[in-house]
């Protein structure tokens, strides 16, 4: 294999799903939703079929659904955008990621990452040929020192990746955390490459903010989302970049040479699912705030320490108090042993740090997190 695979190996997502099936686990590992999704998308995508829209999408993603982004990007920031010039639609958020790691970092930048990290960032940095450079979040909070995001740049310093709600803690950024940082990429003239693909995905108070919608940042931010999270269909890969045109120009001539254009019938369906707006995503999140509430009290129950998530569709639950400290080891037991299959964090750390936490989806049906419940009684 070439050089550039170097730095990286299998992804634990697909690892841990391997054993999860293998012991027949309960997955609350991987995040993906295990019900359905909106019958509503579905008859859309099956009518774009039926209707033949099945060949090739314009390369930068249907006009009907760059406007339907538009209109919900407008709906949440007050800010608009030129559906034309500032938005590409991708196979994904991890492609518009790769795309825009490919589109805007030279050999030799480097790339700011907060630890833990998705783990997609890591690899897509280097093979553009930069150099990451980690922060760690500061447990159990996962505050920002921002003392070490200043420490940490160099004349070589070309982005920063942020990545909010976040995965795997939950946190939620908040608006004065992203002002520090927006502060230090202006004063350092950064990028910034937001992945906000949980945005809909925020509880209780708290409140989602995209950094690029700050005083002086949409020049040099974008903006990465998803319909996959949004629309419980994880397995449609259609996302979308948001940046300034200069910066789109450079994205989209990434994304016409890794994918060209991402599949057109669940384009036209995805249209559908973001014109259902404000009231689908009440319910959206009406029933993501009873399953957090199901299983943190599950994981409570079992001895688990766990601090409920801001955001996202993760908990982090603390193993130390019972008796472990090796998240990795904990979770090869837990799939054997116990019959439930979490994520160790530490694969999201360059140097494999061991928080003392596992994360654990709640993407899932009611009876699968009373199933894991009534397996995790073993723990005790
Ligand atoms: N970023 C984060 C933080 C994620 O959790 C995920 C998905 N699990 C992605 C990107 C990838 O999104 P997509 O499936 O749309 O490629
Ligand atoms: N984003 C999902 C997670 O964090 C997994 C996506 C993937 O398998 N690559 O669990």
């Amino acid at each position: 294999s070439a050089n550039r695979l170097a730095g990286f190996g299998t992804s634990i997502f697909s690892e841990i799903s391997a054993l999860a099936a293998r012991y027949q686990a309960i997955n609350l590992g991987q995040g993906f939703p295990d019900f359905a999704g909106p019958a509503f998308l579905k008859d859309a995508a099956c009518s774009a079929i039926n209707a033949d829209l099945n060949q090739y999408a314009p390369s930068t993603g249907l006009p009907t659904l760059r406007a339907a982004i538009a209109r919900t990007w407008e709906r949440h920031s007050k800010v608009s955008v030129d559906p034309d010039a500032e938005i590409t639609v991708t196979s994904g958020a991890t492609e518009a990621m790769f795309a825009t790691i490919m589109a805007l970092i030279n050999p030799g930048d480097e790339v700011l990452i907060f630890e833990p990290f998705y783990d997609s960032y890591p690899p897509n940095v280097l093979m553009a040929g930069g150099i990451p450079r980690y922060i760690r979040l500061h447990e159990p909070r996962w505050e920002v020192d921002f003392a070490q995001v200043r420490a940490a740049i160099t004349p070589q310093t070309k982005a920063i990746i942020l990545n909010t709600p976040h995965n795997p803690t939950g946190k939620v950024w908040s608006r004065t955390e992203l002002s520090q940082l927006a502060a230090i990429a202006i004063e350092h003239d950064l990028l910034v490459i937001s992945d906000e693909v949980y945005d809909r995905l925020v509880f209780e108070d708290y409140q989602h903010c995209s950094i690029a919608t700050l005083p002086d940042m949409w020049e040099r931010t974008v903006t990465i989302s998803s319909t996959g999270k949004t629309f419980s269909v994880t397995g449609w890969k259609i996302g979308y970049a948001i940046a300034p045109n200069s910066l789109t120009e450079a994205i989209r001539r990434v994304h016409q040479f890794v994918t060209f254009a991402s599949a057109t019938p669940l384009q036209a369906a995805a249209v559908v699912g973001l014109n259902a707006g404000e009231p689908y995503e009440r319910q959206l999140l009406q029933f993501y705030n009873a399953r957090r509430e199901q299983l943190v009290k599950v994981l409570r129950d079992a001895g688990l320490y766990v601090l409920p998530p801001q955001g996202t569709y993760f908990v982090m639950a603390d193993i130390r108090d019972l008796g472990w400290d090796n998240d990795a080891e904990f979770c090869r037991y837990l799939i054997s042993e116990i019959g439930v299959a979490a994520i160790p964090p530490s694969a999201f750390y360059h140097d494999g740090y061991q928080s003392g936490m596992v994360r654990f989806c709640f993407a899932k049906k009611p009876e699968t997190i009373a199933a894991a419940a009534e397996k995790l009684k073993q723990l005790g």
